[in-house]
């Protein structure tokens, strides 16, 4: 008995000594950078603009590193992940489709409402939490790390929600915001706006002299769905100096034109006592009497997240104890409001360095705890400001003459931050410490945007429904019982097959002439403004991908030439009028294009001894093997 006893409290001990882990020896330290393209990084570090990744270079080594195809970021960190091509891991872009409704649908997670609910009162109780999936396949590498017995810290990849019960893990893109979607906008305006947002709500208001009294709109009613959204009241005041005072519930502040307000926290209650928590920012664009308030999308907040966002479980609410209050949501920087003209160039600029430095503090934070052998932190803001400032360095893009200074020097900004962020990480390392340094891929201009959908029609493997010239969004004036082939998603091309798609027409051997007649003829189109062909090279998915997991495969991988990409409209399944199209969109650069043109880039602070050509043998640098190279 005493022996027993005895045992015990040494394992109650040595349990109580595993929440202070001793310090590791040697760390590997992978930094990713979205987007970072090698083009732009080699001529900064020739110009002496990037001195720490020079001096990475010329410590250890440095690369271009090959992409995956398509050069899309949850498809690439996918491949980085579990050392596969998508065929394993299933990430094939942003958008997969419904086989039964042709619908486009966000191909990262799925969240599966619950299953059980007890109907009582009038309510509808949810019995059990319902599931969130990851559609990502395979196992990353950073699980087969803590199956060794190593630990790991894994900060904010893409395509990493739910988050992995690691020692440490906080997920990124993929987490929603709380009225689920990849994030929603609000504009409260009293100024006319015409048409409707891609990626948010706008709320026309009337102000009565300086007062505007409304709601700020929340989540659907958890327990009774009839019941509409759960809204919490808002009022904007006039304020001096162009100022507005704001109540939201029971919080009241000041906020002034041209300024983010910080993080505002709140709940909407329900059903008496319950409450869903969530935090909001605000931007003041324009004061009375033209009052136009910008509120974020509501983030879960970190302390009290609707869903698990970390592991531990706790870890998120921790994290927030020391750096404060961040950005959740699993592509924060909000694209579409810049990209829709609801914020101007400067506040984005503000919102990304908000986000950055919540990123520096949180990687930090892990940093200078060295209990992790490996350690994973991904910065996205590196892609988010190229995809919106590529106008800036493009001189013959459509928007470049209207460009300011400011977004002439963003992307420049962006690397320096970078460099910024790898210098002190330099200064942190032990001495035995790796580190490796990469980006998913590279980037170009987008000038010009393709219509794939409506080339199908003009060329007859598209069919509109009788006397419809064009369809809109989700293929609502397709006619599938004549229909062929239709474009989905960044860089796919499906055929309509019969057993597959619910109205299919295609049988197995048509389907091949079909596809060899497409991979052929695409690669022959050409831009009428200057002769040149808008593609660079067409893939066969069957040939690109192998695997287990095709069935979300495109039949064919569209691989545009520089400066072309699918046109928004394409992406989301609708046919306008023209074939091509000048992008006068703030989203000006972009990375979905044929992938040998936008590889990435790969630093390490050793000479590697493996020759890696993509981010898919990245693995071949950690010495785990990974699962079909
Ligand atoms: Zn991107």
């Amino acid at each position: 008995m005493l022996r027993i006893s005895y045992c015990l409290i040494i394992l109650i001990f040595l349990n109580s000594c595993s929440e202070q882990v001793a310090p590791v020896e040697s760390r590997t330290i992978i930094l990713g950078f979205d987007g970072m393209d090698p083009n732009l990084t080699e001529k900064w570090m020739a110009q002496g603009l990037l001195p720490n990744f020079s001096k990475l270079a010329k410590q250890g080594s440095y690369q271009r590193l090959g992409t995956s195809n398509p050069a899309l970021s949850p498809v690439a960190w996918s491949s980085f992940a579990t050392g596969t091509n998508p065929g394993e891991h299933g990430i094939f872009d942003f958008i997969r489709r419904d086989t039964k409704t042709y619908a486009p649908d966000f191909s990262i997670t799925e969240i599966k409402p619950p299953k059980d609910t007890l109907n009582l009162f009038g309510f509808h109780i949810p019995l059990d939490e319902g599931e969130v999936i990851n559609r990502r396949h395979g196992k990353p590498f950073w699980m087969e790390i803590e199956e060794k017995g190593q630990t790991a810290s894994v900060l904010r990849v893409p395509v990493s929600f739910p988050p992995d019960p690691i020692h440490r893990m906080l997920s990124g893109m993929g987490v929603p915001d709380l009225l689920g979607t990849q994030g929603t906008y609000t504009l409260i305006t009293s100024q006319f706006i015409n048409g409707n947002d891609m990626g948010g709500r706008v709320q026309r208001i009337r102000a009565n002299n300086g007062l505007v009294d409304t709601q700020l709109e929340g989540p659907q009613h958890p327990m009774k769905p009839d019941a509409g959204t759960l809204k919490l009241p808002l009022t904007i005041k006039k304020a001096k100096n162009e100022s507005v005072t704001i109540t939201l519930d029971d919080i009241k502040f000041r906020l002034k034109k041209n300024q983010w307000s910080s993080w505002v926290p709140l709940e909407f209650k329900f059903a008496g006592v319950m409450g869903v928590a969530g935090m909001v920012r605000f931007y003041l664009v324009e004061s009375f009497p033209r009052i136009s308030l910008y509120v974020s999308p509501i983030n879960f907040n970190p302390i009290d997240p609707a869903m698990q966002i970390s592991s531990p479980v706790e870890y998120s609410a921790e994290l927030a104890s020391r750096i404060g209050l961040y950005h959740t949501l699993g592509m924060p920087e909000e694209t579409w409001s810049l990209n829709e003209n609801r914020i101007p160039d400067s506040a984005y600029i503000q919102m990304v360095k908000h986000i950055l430095a919540e990123r520096v503090a949180m990687f930090f934070d892990t940093l200078d705890k060295t209990d992790s052998d490996l350690v994973i932190a991904v910065f996205v803001q590196t892609d988010r400001i190229s995809h919106m400032f590529w106008r800036g360095i493009d001189d013959k893009h459509p928007l470049h003459i209207k460009t300011s200074k400011q977004a002439q020097n963003a992307i420049l900004w962006i690397y320096q931050e970078a460099d910024r962020i790898l210098g002190k990480t330099l200064n942190k390392m032990l001495p035995n410490d790796k580190l490796l340094v990469l980006s998913d891929h590279g980037f170009s201009s987008f000038r010009r945007a393709v219509n794939l959908n409506r080339w199908l029609v003009d060329n007859g493997y598209l069919f509109l429904n009788e006397n419809a010239t064009e369809s809109s969004m989700l293929f609502t004036d397709v006619d599938w019982s004549k229909s062929k082939a239709y474009a989905l998603g960044m860089n796919g091309i499906f055929i309509n097959r019969i057993g597959r798609e619910s109205l299919g027409i295609v049988d197995k051997q048509e389907a091949i002439a079909i596809k060899n007649e497409l991979l052929e003829k695409l690669s022959n189109i050409i831009d009428p403004r200057n002769s040149k062909p808008i593609i660079t090279r067409t893939y066969d998915g069957k040939q690109v991908y192998k695997g287990l997991q095709t069935a979300d495969a495109p039949d064919i991988v569209v691989g545009y030439a520089p400066s072309y990409r699918a046109s928004w409209e394409t992406v989301l399944g609708a046919v306008p009028k023209e074939l091509i199209y000048d992008n006068n969109t703030k989203w000006s650069g972009d990375h979905a294009i044929d992938p040998s043109h936008v590889p990435g880039i790969l630093f390490t602070s050793f000479k590697p001894k493996e020759n890696i050509k993509s981010i898919q043998d990245f693995q071949l640098l950690l010495n785990i093997s990974g699962q079909d190279q």
